[in-house]
């Protein structure tokens, strides 16, 4: 494989960037030189990692594109997904993220010679044109389960959404392995809104023209929805993932660095958690996108302090939301401080997931956060937001047994008024917790099973496994297509 060489063009959300810089390293683990894509806000986050794996001998590295944002009317520094406060932000931002090509067209004109493939996010449809006007192979990277891309896909094409009406009416997902009932408003595209319905359009033209699909998943868990989906679609797919299970090949201090550089630092964690018995603490993080809303932020510490069990808490609020800013000020941190570590933005999730120490780990069910569960093999307290995250809960809970539900229903936007944003109270949390963290049969049983999927996800990644040999297959077949050329 050595002399190819990849272009990685991430969506610009924490959620796409970081598989896609494992993708790199582990194009690169396989003598390719990578060339990582992003805005210099992006490129600064990842430079850890990065660096990380140039010193061990990868070729990979960061070119920097300008973000159009202030063309689109947005702050200057405001290139990712995680730093939009403002909801009139959302629009302009997609749109800027939308005219990444001329920045992009103009890097492609300045390189000495034409890459032999460029790798794009789904959600980076105007990567098509670039490519097609300068003959370079596109494949995409798809960033969430394939559970919840066939459920997309089923959907739309027996035309479900439109035929309901209303978010919360319930119909059978057709077309699907397992028996799945959903409803609109938590079994919905990333652009399944009114007013960016031409970015769902664009998204969907630009995987049809494409050379071939990436799944950042492992046959193990999703075997039986990636040969559905591979079936429906009629194209070349590879299974590569979980590419998460790779950074066991990064130093320390770029494992902890993940995405971002952690506002706590790394060795506090790993020293606290060193402190406590295997598989005792639970971890709690909704992701880099998601933002309870403040009484249910309450509603969760007094479950955690109720629980009586030890807990990191990333709790992003903390430095978001003035009202969770008061409660903590009460005391919440100093009654638990014998057991609790909060970190008031960015955790350095893997570091803290691969700790003997951590026994459970209450996630938004994100895609990449559910890879990392698995992983580290790690059972899961789920609790969704919003986009793909209610089909990941369905996979973890339904079909691979590895969770506990914490009876969140829908996006908090369609919950009652009266409700003020609540839909699991404290003593939810802490029944919750309690059947989580449980050491009987069955909570024995779910860690066991857990460990057991960590197992088959390592062996997916090594050579002879099923994701090693995908990745292979599709870096032969980029030497095919470059003969095309
Ligand atoms: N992440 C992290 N620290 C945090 C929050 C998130 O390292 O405090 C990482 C997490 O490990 C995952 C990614 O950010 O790799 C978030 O992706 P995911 O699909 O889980 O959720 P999203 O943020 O897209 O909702």
């Amino acid at each position: 494989m050595a002399g190819l060489h990849f272009l990685l063009v991430p969506l610009v959300a924490q959620g796409h960037i970081i598989p896609m810089v494992d993708l790199a390293r582990l194009l690169a683990g396989r003598g390719a030189r990578v060339t990582v894509v992003t805005t210099p806000v992006n490129a600064a986050r990842n430079r850890a990692v990065v660096d990380s794996a140039r010193r061990a001998g990868l070729d990979v590295e960061l070119a920097e594109i300008a973000f159009p944002g202030p063309g689109h009317g947005l702050p200057e520094g405001l290139e990712n997904m995680d730093q939009l406060t403002e909801r009139e932000h959302f629009l302009p931002f997609f749109q800027a993220a939308w005219s990444m090509d001329a920045p992009l067209e103009e890097y492609v004109r300045s390189l000495p010679r034409r890459p032999d493939c460029l790798i794009a996010d789904s959600c980076n449809p105007w990567t098509a044109e670039v490519c097609a006007r300068h003959g370079i192979p596109r494949l995409v990277l798809h960033c969430p389960s394939t559970y919840f891309l066939l459920a997309m896909h089923s959907l739309s094409k027996h035309g479900v959404h439109d035929r309901v009406a209303d978010e919360l009416e319930t119909f059978e997902i057709p077309d699907f392995p397992v028996p799945a009932v959903a409803n609109k408003a938590t079994f919905r595209g990333f652009f399944q809104w009114p007013g960016v319905e031409g970015f769902q359009r664009n998204i969907a033209e630009a995987e049809a023209t494409a050379d071939g699909l990436l799944l950042n998943t492992f046959r193990d868990i999703e075997g039986v929805f990636i040969d559905r989906y591979a079936a429906a679609l009629g194209r070349k797919t590879w299974t590569i993932g979980p590419m998460c299970a790779s950074v066991g090949g990064l130093d320390a201090h770029a494992r902890a660095s993940r995405g971002n550089r952690p506002d706590v630092d790394a060795g506090i964690f790993v020293s606290w958690l060193d402190a406590r018995p295997p598989s005792s603490v639970l971890y709690i993080s909704f992701g880099s996108l998601a933002h309870l809303p403040a009484k249910q932020v309450v509603e969760l510490g007094r479950g955690l302090e109720a629980s009586e069990r030890p807990f990191v808490w990333a709790i992003k609020e903390a430095s978001s939301n003035a009202d969770v800013q008061a409660w903590l000020a009460e005391g919440f941190e100093d009654r638990v401080k014998d057991r609790g570590l909060l970190v008031r933005g960015w955790a350095p999730q893997v570091t803290i997931l691969s700790h003997p120490a951590v026994g459970g780990f209450l996630t938004h069910c994100g895609w990449n956060a559910a890879l990392e569960a698995i992983a580290h093999g790690v059972p899961v307290l789920t609790w969704p937001n919003f986009s793909d995250q209610f089909s990941s809960e369905r996979l973890l809970v339904d079909v691979l047994d590895v969770g506990v539900r914490s009876s969140v229903k829908v996006p908090a936007m369609f919950l009652p008024k009266e409700a003020e944003g609540v839909q699991v109270t404290s003593a939810g949390v802490e029944k919750a917790v309690a059947e989580l963290m449980d050491e009987g049969p069955k909570g024995t049983e779910r860690r066991a099973r857990a460990k057991e999927l960590a197992a088959k996800a390592k062996a997916a990644m090594e050579e002879g496994g099923s994701s090693y040999a995908d990745l292979t297959d599709m870096m032969d077949h980029v030497v095919v297509l470059g003969r095309r050329q």
